[in-house]
């Protein structure tokens, strides 16, 4: 009995994180299936499109997934690979835990904080036009038809769709993590002072969400640019943040740096039929093939996925051995050690190797299967 799951190595320093994570989730003795995929530059080589409907398929079908950083192309007919990912996949949410680890340097401590960021629509949907071109032209003559505001000819446009069906969605989704997580309390992010309608409707359907756990999980709602401030001076106050897709995505990578950086930050994009795991971290072009970047953020992805198949015993153990690895301070990447270049410090492999080693001398006391984890499909045992 084994889980298929499809494995998108990626771009630049992908493949090396990305098969790290491989190493570890299969020294945890869970017996996977994996489906090699391409995506990114290496698809396109193949198959003169950077997301081939192959990887698509095999992504529908093992209904899980571990990939890699990709690099978003630039001047081709694609926004970014991810996007278009998570739109063909309706990985409507994207969940990215930040917990600080003994042994990293930062001064926060004891955060621990879960970003839920709605991942189908805002800014991010893909409704640009450049500016000069023929359709910000005609919107832009449209548009001064609706309102009184001045509006450049010369402007760039793009729009923020922000739907009742989605935010629904994404905020239903927090409070059902936060449930099934342990978790206390939800805090909706938002501007809504400003943009009346589309922020102004995120957070009315979150605060009419929120009526259905009340006496279970508290809820407040509070606008971004307060939220950031507060997650700098009082990180412990959080516990679930959901957010619109753009604020999300900044806010994460906030949240990332208040446990130490890109490097040890990782997540998961979650739909009803599939679930794709990665880390927040990009594809870091000017690391690629050095074996020095950190592998934590994509191996702790690896943990999320054990988490999402049921595997939680596995997934606890992993974790705890990533942790140990990362206390102990000596088998870690450059930007683990106090010093940059500190000559000590090891490469991505050899990082992975000491988490494997861990694993097999580790004693972890076994955790009760419960309740799942995620909402969205496990994957089929093949
Ligand atoms: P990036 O996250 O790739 O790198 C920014 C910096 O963060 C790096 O220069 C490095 O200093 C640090 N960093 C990143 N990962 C690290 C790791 N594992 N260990 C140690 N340090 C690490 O961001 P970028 O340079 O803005 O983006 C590069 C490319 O990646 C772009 O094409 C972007 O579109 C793409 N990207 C892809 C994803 C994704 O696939 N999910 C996410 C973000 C960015």
């Amino acid at each position: 009995m084994a889980y298929e799951v499809a494995f998108i190595p990626g771009d630049g320093i992908g493949p090396e994180v990305a098969w790290a994570a491989r190493r570890c989730l299969e020294a945890t003795g869970v017996k996977v299936l994996w489906r090699d995929c391409l995506a990114g530059e290496s698809a396109i080589a193949k198959f003169g499109t950077p997301l081939p409907e192959e990887t698509l398929q095999t992504v529908r079908q093992t209904q899980v997934a571990l990939k890699g950083p990709i690099t978003t192309p630039i001047g081709t007919g694609f926004r970014s690979v991810n996007v278009a990912l998570r739109k063909q996949l309706d990985l409507f949410a994207c969940i990215r835990p930040c917990r600080s680890s003994e042994g990293i340097r930062s001064p926060f401590q004891q955060v621990d904080l879960i970003v839920v960021r709605e991942n189908t629509e805002d800014l991010y949907a893909g409704i640009d036009f450049a500016a000069g071109s023929p359709e910000s032209a005609q919107l832009i003559q449209q548009l001064k038809t609706l309102t009184t505001q001045p509006l450049a000819d010369d402007a760039a446009l793009s729009l923020k769709p922000i739907s009742v069906a989605a935010s629904e969605r994404i905020v239903r989704f927090a409070f059902e993590y936060a449930l099934t997580h342990g978790r206390k309390k939800v805090t909706a992010v938002h501007k809504a002072n400003i943009m009346k309608y589309t922020d102004g409707l995120f957070m009315e359907t979150a605060r009419r969400v929120a009526k259905a756990y009340e006496g279970r999980v508290a809820f407040e709602d509070r606008l971004v640019d307060a939220t950031c401030m507060q997650l700098i001076l009082r990180p412990q106050e959080f516990d679930v943040l959901v957010l619109p897709n753009l604020y999300g995505d900044i806010v994460s990578d906030v949240c990332a740096g208040l446990i130490g950086g890109l490097g040890v930050a990782p997540g998961a994009n979650i739909g009803e039929r599939a679930a794709v795991f990665e880390a927040v971290h990009g594809s870091a072009p000017r690391y690629q093939g050095l074996n020095k970047v950190n592998p934590t953020a994509m191996i702790l992805s690896g943990v999320m996925m054990l988490e999402h198949l049921g595997e939680r015993d596995a997934a606890r153990r992993l974790e705890e051995a990533v942790r140990a690895v990362i206390r102990e301070g000596r088998a870690v990447t450059y930007d683990l050690k106090a010093d940059r270049h500190d000559p000590t410090a090891v490469g991505t492999k050899e990082m992975a190797d000491a988490i494997i080693a861990k694993l097999k001398t580790q004693s972890v006391e076994p955790v009760n299967p419960v309740k799942p984890v995620q909402t969205g499909q496990r994957a089929q045992r093949a």
